[in-house]
């Protein structure tokens, strides 16, 4: 088998996914890689796999699900090329105020069985929930999070339990005003939260499109020594000088390059273009 943009062409990409994720997956991909076209495999229970919204625990850590999720996608469609993504949303290490979305995907080449993975971190998110107690803080909450535009969830209390009221997919504000009215009339309060599937989150689909676009030119990238694609990113390298005075800050000076297919390996600069960093980011002039 030709290693490869060469083994893409004129095949079909399956993109498993339900929630509309072909829209901005597939255009990327079919730019990037000499793809005949793709599809949506709307047959594929990727919920199975762990959903946002509690009912389902995602076992398997986001790479193995999102694996899993494209296998599947093979079974279930016949395609042979198959692309899955997966999200998770959690504190930004660095700054812990600020959520980050995590997308990774996977393509799965079904011919030779290798997989090909992306991992795309983005601070661009509209995701939070909130324990409400009136409708002015339902209210002001949804405000907050970019309804109607964003849909919400809403249910019982923070930690879904079997059989407790759920209402997924809200975009109208009637239905999130009797949903929210009834359960805090029964309970007290319940809990507001964003709807993290792509559809119902159009802020995640953007990150989606970005990570489709990246994963798009990494693939594509070929290695100088097998002409193999995937010739990717894995690591990057600190050191950028600083402007003032030369010292390596801990900012990104370079990034590795690894071959999946020989191993061979090369460093080249930011695609960014920039070479020095910003005094105030130095350790040696900003103690
Ligand atoms: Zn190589
Ligand atoms: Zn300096």
């Amino acid at each position: 088998m030709n290693a490869g943009r060469d083994r893409f062409i004129g095949r079909t990409l399956g993109v498993a996914t339900i929630h509309g994720k072909e829209r901005v997956i597939g255009p990327a991909l079919a730019e990037a890689l000499p793809i005949a076209g793709f599809a949506a495999i709307d047959d594929v229970d990727t919920d199975r796999f762990g959903a946002f919204s509690g009912e389902v625990q995602r076992t398997l850590d986001a790479l193995d699900a999102c694996k899993a999720k494209a296998k599947h996608g093979a079974e279930v469609s016949g395609l042979d090329l198959v692309i899955a993504s997966e999200g998770s949303f959690f504190p930004y290490p660095p700054a812990p105020f600020v959520p980050c979305d995590e997308e990774v995907m996977v393509l799965y080449d079904a011919r030779d069985g290798s997989f090909f993975e992306h991992r795309h971190v983005s601070l661009q998110t509209v995701f939070g929930g909130e324990e409400c107690t009136g409708w002015d803080q339902v209210r002001a909450f949804a405000d907050r999070m970019k309804f109607p535009e964003h849909g919400l969830i809403v249910r019982r209390r923070e930690t879904w339990n079997a059989g407790d009221a759920m209402k997924k997919g809200i975009r109208v504000e009637a239905e999130l005003h009797e949903v929210t009215t009834r359960l805090i009339q029964q309970n007290g309060s319940c809990w507001v939260e964003t709807d993290m599937r792509a559809m119902m989150n159009p802020t995640r689909m953007e990150v989606i499109r970005e990570a489709a676009e990246r994963f798009s030119q990494e693939l594509s990238t070929l290695c100088p020594a097998c002409g193999a694609c995937w010739f990717r990113i894995t690591k990057a390298i600190p050191g950028l000088p600083c402007e003032q005075c030369g010292w390596p800050t801990a900012s990104t000076r370079a990034y590795l390059r690894e071959c999946h297919s020989c191993g061979h390996t090369a460093t080249g600069p930011r695609p960014d273009g920039k070479s020095t960093e910003e005094p105030q980011h130095c350790a040696n002039c900003n103690p």
